[in-house]
């Protein structure tokens, strides 16, 4: 593609991003925040405005959109400031000097919103918008996190087949429980949002750090729709990575299960050597001493992995330790008033 459109729309500066709190023009008070990641989308944002604007103002509720551009390297940027100047009243942006990742763009967003129901959204239109109306009504029924199904996945049938095994491996190590863990429209409290922003790990996975926060979470099935232009912004890499952030970031297991792996190696090749030193012992020295010499190998590579896992224990601590997300969230205090 030509360059030459970036340099027709300016990119706002630097101070004029700091000041994108709107005038409220509609004196509502905002009860929703939409917060949409956009890395490098300039060719569905229009369609996605189209869409989005109107579903929003048919709710007529209070209102404010939060996109995070993620350092895209297209027009997108341009656009969404041309965009803030067209709807200033219920737009915000915020810019990323480089690309962070779509979970870091979503965090970015929280640390803006005022809305009591914040949903995110994807920029690609493979989430509708006119599915926002049905989360926050989920949210008015007085749940506080409103997850998604989506009805029939327009994905690749690898990426359908891998998300499904990678679901069924994630649920069972971190005991988050998430039908579709890939379908970022959702809904969160207000409260669920600020508690996210005190967390200060770098890399996370939005959906799942939120559910450990809900205390009624519920799902709900929406509809999934091809991607309205673009290609999709995952590499096999990335979503490889990503599936790491979302199982080291929720669970020390894979950390200790090298513990247990040499607990268990320890103890079958401590047999081993005892049956082989009682067979040399009765029958005499087999390959010349070859496989006594295997049984002490066995032994010391189980007592290394206990060692390894040893470690893992002691590094799964200082990860928790590092990481300080709240330990806990009292619900409620039953107790008399003074
Ligand atoms: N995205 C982002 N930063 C990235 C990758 C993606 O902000 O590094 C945004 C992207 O613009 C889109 C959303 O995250 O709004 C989901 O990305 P994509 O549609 O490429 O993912 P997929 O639907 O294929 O899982
Ligand atoms: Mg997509």
């Amino acid at each position: 593609m030509s360059s030459s459109p970036i340099e027709s729309l300016p990119l706002p500066l630097e101070s004029e991003v700091e000041n994108l709190v709107p005038a409220t023009s509609t004196n509502k008070v905002i009860e929703l925040s939409v917060v949409i990641p956009v890395y490098n989308e300039e060719d569905g944002l229009d369609a996605l405005f189209d869409r989005l604007y109107p579903a929003l103002d048919a709710l007529t509720i209070g209102y404010e959109i939060i996109f995070v551009n993620d350092g895209s390297r297209d027009r997108s940027a341009a656009i969404l400031a041309a965009q803030f100047r067209l709807r200033p009243d219920v737009t915000r942006v915020v810019l990323f000097n480089a690309n962070y990742g779509q979970h870091a763009a979503i965090m970015a967003g929280f640390e803006h919103v005022r809305g009591d129901i914040v949903v995110t959204l994807d920029a690609d239109l493979q989430n509708p918008p006119e599915e926002i109306g049905n989360l926050v009504a989920k949210m008015r029924e007085g749940y506080d996190y409103v997850g998604t199904i989506r009805r029939q996945r327009q994905d690749s049938a690898w990426r359908k087949t891998a998300s499904r095994a990678m679901n069924r491996l994630r649920e069972r190590i971190t005991h988050i429980k998430m039908t579709d863990q890939g379908c970022m429209l959702r809904a969160y409290s207000r409260r669920i949002v600020l508690t996210m922003n005190q967390c200060r790990e770098i890399n996370t996975f939005i959906p799942a750090l939120a559910y450990t926060f809900a205390n009624n979470p519920v799902e709900i099935e929406v509809g999934h729709e091809e991607r309205a232009a673009g290609e999709s912004k995952y590499s096999l890499y990335s979503l490889i990575r990503l599936n790491f952030d979302l199982v080291t970031g929720f669970s020390v297991m894979p950390l200790q299960a090298f513990g247990l792996l040499g607990i268990v190696l320890s103890l079958l090749s401590a047999m081993f050597v005892i049956f082989l030193a009682l067979r040399r012992i009765f029958v005499g020295p087999e390959a010349e001493g070859l496989f006594t010499l295997f049984g002490i190998a066995f032994f010391l590579i189980g007592v290394l992995l206990f060692g390894i896992g040893l470690l893992g224990e002691y590094v799964g601590r200082i990860y928790q330790e590092v990481r300080a997300r709240p330990r806990y969230i009292v619900q409620a205090i039953l107790q008399q008033d003074e």
